[in-house]
């Protein structure tokens, strides 16, 4: 797809947080998320089974089922400093900027993208950040068959 120019600005309305999907934790974010919300000892344990179900190419993955468990009611993120990349770097990753299908789903789960007022990412912008997204994603990996946001 020819990536055209967008503008954004997040709301933080949480869309991006719920639904059913995949959050993709590295060893650093959860001992980070342990640490601001004050899990200690035992507690640990019972917290990082509930948070990771599976793990791929050494990375911790948390399965949403309607909305990611380290969302608040007021749809903030309890973690916020210790986020994934893929929590940081949201909407610019690569898969979303590849076909107009996916460009049209991100539109519609997220409503800051065409926000009036909102900062403007020219394509070249958007190349630069989808490239890094990727990028850094995979360094977070192990193996060999890396995959993409
Ligand atoms: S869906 Fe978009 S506007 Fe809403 S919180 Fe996520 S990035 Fe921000
Ligand atoms: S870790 Fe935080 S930012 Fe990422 S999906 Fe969960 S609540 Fe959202």
């Amino acid at each position: 797809m020819e990536v055209r120019p967008i503008r954004f600005e997040c709301t933080g309305c949480g869309n991006c947080c719920k639904g059913r999907g995949e959050v993709y934790f590295t060893g650093a974010n959860i001992r980070g998320a342990e640490k601001i919300l004050g899990i200690k000892g035992e507690e640990k344990k019972k917290f990082r089974r509930k948070l990771i179900q599976t793990k791929r190419n050494g990375l911790y993955i948390h399965m949403t089922n309607g909305r990611c468990m380290l969302l608040d009611d007021q749809d903030r993120c309890t973690i916020y400093e210790s986020r994934p990349l893929q929590c940081s770097t949201y909407p610019f990753w690569p898969g979303f900027f590849q076909d107009e299908d996916d460009f049209s789903f991100l539109k519609n789960e997220c409503e800051g993208i065409g926000r009036r007022g909102g900062e403007v990412f020219s394509k070249l912008a958007i190349r630069r950040r989808t490239l890094k997204t990727d990028r850094d994603f995979k360094e977070l990996q192990s193996g060999k068959d890396k995959f993409s946001l």
